[in-house]
């Protein structure tokens, strides 16, 4: 199978058999074999195809270490023997160090460690290369020849390469040792999940794939993917000669976008991605691929100058890679999906969801979700009935999969049965009649059977159409989320883009008030287009309006939207994530001074302005006697102060239901906030999921609340609740509860309910 090696003999791997490979890899990849067997024959292809002696695998095991798990040349009764730690034997260096190594005589190496069970005595040169993937170490990949061997770079760079997709496969997570992997069941079968909004569904599953890894790792047609890289970059130099054009930069802000430029031109740098895909690989895999080495080896130099360049190319890479997957979000949108879909992800974005045509999506299942993670609450805007908490989706679903889903009942039924569906049709005919119930209150007040109005408002921030034909009355729009109409467009929307955008709400809102929330992005909500920091706890980071007052510009361009926008009628403007009174006070200092600039220009500002907060950091429930003279409302966020009051992850679906709104410790909090806004005068009103259970919500209204805030679906629901409560009645049972008991409340509300008659669906 192996040709002979000379002694000495410079390594040669020319390009056609790097193509070879590739292509090799790419069949294998499609192939039905087990994790195991898979990778037992890239190690044998690499070995034949490279004309080595041996090519082994080690993955990265927990604790540091790296275990053989395939070999080609070695003793096969090695793997999943070997073990070695990090920095331990050549292998350990590479995996350590996370580059790659050449010795042409191993035994002579000082780090040399000899492991007899791999019976490696007669090997004398080795070649290996980490394996990693969004900066992860995954493993190591070593080829090693019994004669002395001058290894070439062309032969690092190809297993470089092989090590990409290597690193794709691994991220999969597929080779855990035999006894943890599940097997992938089969055929008709029905898996539990958790039900994060209610409804049924039957569809066709489609399968969602994240873009933020190359969303394709290998291309056959190595000519069509130059095209894409050509264009992908004469795009990006298109968009940072627009940047040079229209924004007034400094000098030195203007040279970074110059030397992009150069960049984008240099012969170079196109040079290698195109090598990188006549080897085989997607351009995105490409671009990626050489930026990585661009960014490590400017990592290695000294000069400061340099290192504060590394963010540059980054940045720079981010653009192309982001024009290179624009075809491929666009391909999303326009993906041929069944008219009833059943999307099915690991985890998403709310961004990501709004690329599919939603009219279709009739039901989603998640690995990860939880009650308050903002692609949960888009949905339930919707009311696309959600599962999640189902291990491994992408082993048991496969696009095109026939899926009952019972979000009710938190099923999720695979290739149902006969009578499954129709047990589900029944079911989905109680909802429907249930929906006609609420529907039939429309025009009905939410007044208490004690005779207590309560505005009833809607959140919202997605195109009103989607909304239109909910069914269901409101008041106003209680929590306009103004980071969702960005989340849809490819660039920062100017003022009068956002001044179309908050005119439309306010037409669809009618008369209505509608509270537009400055941007709250970070966190869960990235927009797609904007420079985002590494940090290490995002929803207590650079978020929210910590980022709009740093970055003032972005902030004066929202209010002064704002401000054109509601000309002529009233604007209500409401600050996300405020901590203290001073930042709510530059905030609204920030709003002021332009509308005086608005004034100035001739503009015609609102007929009144109110300026308000949310609470949602804990924080400001200790400065509410300074906040409540400055502000003219209040809106509780309590999905994020609910996360920062329990110190519990709100997007963690491991503890998202390890604490409950209706404890007492949470709803006392709740009820201070009320009493003392209403002592100041100040409307206070709950904008958090919470306010959309008809439970949580008549208790909302017990603790003395007189307005909510809920997602369009919810509407209906709350209003029956709130008609069939008697205010007073649970008023006062609340008092004795929240004096007297300190566990969850969520039962004994439950049972108060149910024995006055409250309808809680
Ligand atoms: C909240 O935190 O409760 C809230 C309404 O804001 P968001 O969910 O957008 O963070
Ligand atoms: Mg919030």
């Amino acid at each position: 199978m192996m040709g002979p090696i000379m002694e000495n003999e410079e390594h040669k791997t020319d390009r056609i058999s790097v193509r070879q490979i590739m292509k090799d890899l790419r069949a294998l990849s499609v192939r039905d074999f087990s994790p195991e067997e898979r990778l037992d024959k890239i190690v044998a292809l690499v070995a034949e195809k490279l004309k080595v002696d041996a090519c082994s695998c080690y993955i990265a095991r927990p604790g540091d270490i790296l275990e053989l798990c395939a070999t080609w040349g070695l003793d096969k009764k090695a793997v999943h023997e070997t073990f070695l730690r990090l920095g331990e034997g050549l292998i350990g260096e590479i995996a350590l160090q996370r580059k790659p190594l050449i010795v042409e005589d191993a035994w002579a190496h000082s780090s040399f460690v000899y492991k007899p069970e791999t019976k490696e005595k007669s090997f004398k040169s080795l070649a290996g290369v980490p394996i990693i993937r969004s900066n992860k170490l995954l493993g190591v990949l070593a080829v090693q020849t019994k004669k002395i061997q001058s290894f070439s770079q062309d032969l690092i760079e190809v297993l470089e390469t092989i090590s990409l997709v290597l690193g794709e496969m691994l991220s999969w997570g597929l080779f855990k040792k035999k006894e943890t992997v599940a097997a992938p069941p089969s055929g008709r079968q029905k898996i539990e999940g958790t039900g994060l909004i209610s409804g049924f569904a039957i569809g066709r599953v489609i399968i969602h794939k994240r873009l933020e890894q190359p969303a394709q790792l290998l291309a056959k047609d190595s000519q069509k993917e130059i095209q894409k890289l050509l264009k992908a970059l004469d795009r990006v130099e298109q968009e940072v000669n627009r940047i040079l054009a229209t924004s007034h930069m400094s000098g030195s802000q203007s040279d970074i976008f110059e030397t992009y430029l150069m960049f984008i031109k240099d012969k170079g740098w196109i040079a290698k991605m195109t090598k990188a895909i006549e080897t085989g690989l997607s351009a995105d895999a490409a671009v990626q691929k050489i930026g990585d080495e661009v960014t490590a080896r400017m990592e290695l130099m000294t000069d400061p100058y340099i290192k504060e360049r590394i963010h540059d190319v980054q940045d720079l890479v981010g653009r192309v890679m982001r024009h290179l997957r624009r075809g491929a979000k666009e391909a999303r949108a326009k993906k041929k999906m069944p008219r009833q879909t059943i999307l099915v992800a690991k985890s998403m974005g709310p961004a990501e969801l709004l690329d599919y045509d939603l009219k279709k999506i009739k039901g989603i299942i998640l690995e990860e979700g939880s009650q308050t993670m903002h692609m949960v609450i888009v949905t339930r805007s919707m009311n696309i009935p959600l599962i999640c908490g189902i291990k491994n989706v992408a082993q048991i679903f496969s696009d095109g999969d026939l899926v009952a889903l019972d979000a009710t009942g938190g099923n999720v039924y695979l290739n149902p049965s006969d009578d499954t569906l129709d047990a589900l049709s029944d079911q989905t005919n109680r909802a429907r009649r249930l929906r006609a119930k609420y529907t039939a209150m429309r025009d009905l007040p939410a007044v208490t059977e004690d005779g207590i109005k309560i505005s009833l408002n809607m959140n919202a921030g997605l195109s009103h159409d989607l909304m239109a034909d909910s069914g269901f009355s409101y008041d106003g729009i209680g929590l306009y989320r103004t980071e969702l109409p960005f989340m849809l467009t490819e660039n920062l929307p100017n003022v009068k883009t956002q001044t179309a955008i908050y005119k439309r709400a306010l037409m669809q809102a009618k008369d209505k008030p509608v509270i537009f929330r400055t941007l709250d992005i970070g966190s869960d909500k990235v927009l797609p287009y904007f420079e985002r920091q590494t940090e290490e706890n995002p929803a207590m980071g650079w978020r929210s309006i910590r980022m709009t007052l740093d970055r003032r510009a972005l902030l004066r361009n929202q209010l002064s939207a704002f401000l054109k926008a509601a000309a002529g009628r009233d604007l209500y403007v409401m600050f996300p994530m405020i901590s203290c009174v001073r930042e709510f006070q530059e905030a609204k200092n920030t709003l002021l001074m332009e509308m005086e600039q608005e004034a100035e220009r001739g503009g015609k500002l609102p007929k009144s302005v109110k300026i308000g907060t949310m609470l949602e950091v804990p924080s400001l429930v200790f400065q509410l006697d300074e906040l409540l003279k400055e502000v003219d409302f209040v809106s509780i966020g309590t999905n994020d102060l609910m996360q920062f009051m329990f110190a519990a992850d709100r997007g963690n679906p491991t503890i998202w239901n390890r604490y409950d709104p209706l404890m007492p410790a949470f709803l006392k909090v709740l009820k201070t906030v009320n009493d003392k806004c209403l002592k100041a005068g100040v409307p206070c009103s709950v904008c958090g999921e919470m306010a959309g259970r008809p439970l949580e919500a008549m208790t909302l209204v017990g603790l003395g609340f007189r307005s909510l805030s809920m997602n369009p679906a919810s509407l209906g629901a709350v209003k029956a609740a709130v008609r069939s409560m008697h205010r007073a009645e649970l008023e006062a049972y609340l008092k004795r509860q929240l004096s007297t008991v300190s566990e969850n409340l969520r039962e004994y509300l439950r049972l108060f309910a149910v024995d006055h008659g409250v309808f809680i669906g």
